[in-house]
């Protein structure tokens, strides 16, 4: 089955300009994919949309059969979207914005705490869990931000960007972490604009460059066709 399908999406900004050009992607189930390309392709747009913070202009975006426009409370509890800016309460802790996060989705305290403190050690911050976010680094908030977007367990984990001004080690766990989660059957669409990270994790990619899919096929295929 499809988690993720997008038909003849556009984007057009209030300055008028075009961001996305009428995209189609389809994801399966299962999948690992890669969405690549270069800074100002449409990436963020793209997400943007799917987290329902940028309205798109026209198309269709379903995933797991949730309709953006008909069901987006459907959409929104099979989708867990990973941004690149942090946008955590500055003063709440590490525990307490995971446990807040599981609130906005009804799932009871106890489990919610044991969801967070799962995440928290599976990510290594189980240490830091009483730790205001503002004080954390830059990595640590990453995690954190991944943490937050799986709290209500979505079958679709979107990460915009995710080791972006990632240190190599930690880099090399945060990919673990993620492929790990897609082997227990999390769906993981990421993007980046390194070939290297596509090629380390990912199954299928789709390459975007000024607002248009240029490409759209394997892993395996890609590296065979450079
Ligand atoms: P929309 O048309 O979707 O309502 P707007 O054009 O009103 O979006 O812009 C939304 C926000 O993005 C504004 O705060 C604007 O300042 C900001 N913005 C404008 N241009 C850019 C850009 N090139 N890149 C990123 N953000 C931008
Ligand atoms: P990417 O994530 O691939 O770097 P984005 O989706 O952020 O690309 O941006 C795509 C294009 O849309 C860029 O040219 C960017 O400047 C422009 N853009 C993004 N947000 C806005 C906005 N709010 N208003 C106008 N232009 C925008």
């Amino acid at each position: 089955s499809s988690a993720l399908s997008i038909r003849q999406l556009t984007k057009t900004y209030g300055n008028g300009f075009q961001a996305l050009k009428g995209i189609d992607l389809d994801v399966a189930e299962g999948d690992f994919f890669a969405l690549l390309g270069p800074n100002g392709a449409g990436k963020s747009t793209t997400i943007g949309i799917l987290s329902t913070l940028v309205n798109k202009t026209s198309g269709n975006v379903e995933v797991f059969g949730h309709d953006l426009d008909r069901d987006p409370a459907g959409l929104k509890r099979c989708l867990g979207v990973v941004p690149q800016e942090f946008n955590f309460n500055q003063f709440e802790k590490a525990f307490d914005i995971l446990v807040t996060q599981a609130g906005y989705y009804g799932i009871p305290a106890r489990v919610a705490k044991e969801r967070a403190e799962r995440y928290l050690r599976e990510l290594g911050l189980w240490d830091k869990r009483n730790v205001p976010s503002r004080m954390l680094s830059g990595g640590m908030k990453r995690r954190l931000m991944i943490a937050r977007a799986l709290i209500h367990q979505p079958r679709l984990l979107i990460l915009d960007e995710p080791t972006a001004g990632v240190d190599i080690e930690l880099r090399r766990s945060m990919w673990s972490f993620l492929t790990g989660l897609n082997r227990e059957g999390i769906t993981i669409i990421l993007t980046t604009h390194y070939l290297e990270e596509a090629e380390q994790l990912c199954r299928n990619i789709g390459i975007i460059d000024r607002g248009e899919i240029v490409r759209n096929t394997s892993m395996r295929e890609l590296l065979r066709q450079l």
